[in-house]
């Protein structure tokens, strides 16, 4: 199965054109223009194709209209914020399983980014530097696509967005569709805890309306399911707090 770790000489690769994938798109949601013409010229010296947007709304309707591989999304935008854009991208179903790296200034925190239930894939500060920019943007993609074949891979567990498929250390694993995008949440946000309401919006959706101890119940087929033969436990109860997905403590 795929591994993504050790993404040596990111650089290196950047421009190695021996690769057959196709160009990967990157959509730019920013609204300072010399930020956007730093990033447009950077990623495509680099290779990608690259679109452009000033607010959030465009953005939104260019990531419907282009599906990106990966939106680089600044916090501080005009209307909608950074925030509100993330958490649309997380709830609608055909931009959910896009990577998004948050461009946040000096003085707004990852951390507390981290902690709001916005589900980016990776935070950059402002000044940044392309090149660490291009690494970041790199590693992501490798780490989204697992390859060519959209395969999430961590803690012994592979799941096949597309085959709908997931192993653990190399056997199958039967999972219901609610436990399945339940797995394929927390692989893309491990080691992050989520209450039930906050899965209810990333899982289920925000309109469907389901009571939380349903999800007590899912997470609780997902458990037996991946647990198996005596694994350790991949799934953590955080009391009063929610679940997430860790790494098994031996
Ligand atoms: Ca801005």
């Amino acid at each position: 199965m795929v591994d993504y770790q050790s993404p040596k000489n990111v650089m290196a690769e950047s421009t190695d054109s021996s690769d057959t994938t196709p160009t990967k798109k990157i959509l730019v949601i920013e609204d300072e223009a010399d930020i956007q013409v730093l990033l447009d010229y950077n990623l495509r010296v680099a290779g990608f194709s690259v679109i452009q947007a000033y607010d959030g709304e465009e953005g939104l309707l260019l990531a419907v209209e282009h599906q990106p591989d990966l939106i680089l999304l600044d916090w501080m935008l005009p209307l909608l914020s950074g925030i509100d854009i993330l958490r649309q991208i997380r709830n609608h179903a055909e931009l959910r399983n896009i990577s998004v790296i948050m461009l946040t200034a000096k003085g707004e925190e990852p951390d507390r980014l981290r902690g709001l239930n916005g589900g980016a894939d990776d935070y950059i500060t402002k000044p940044f530097s392309p090149k660490e920019l291009l690494a970041r943007v790199h590693a992501l993609l490798r780490r989204a696509s697992g390859g060519h074949n959209n395969i999430l891979s961590c803690f012994g567990l592979d799941l096949d967005i597309e085959q709908k498929r997931v192993m653990r250390d190399g056997q199958v694993i039967h999972l219901g569709p609610t436990e399945f995008r339940l797995l394929e949440h927390f692989l893309r946000n491990k080691g992050r805890v989520y209450s039930r309401s906050q899965l209810l919006d990333s899982v289920w959706g925000r309109d469907v309306f389901v009571e939380l101890r349903t999800v007590d119940v899912h997470i609780r087929r997902l458990r037996k399911a991946i647990n198996i033969n005596n694994k350790p436990d991949l799934i953590r109860t955080v009391r009063s707090m929610g679940y997430s997905l860790e790494a098994p403590t031996e």
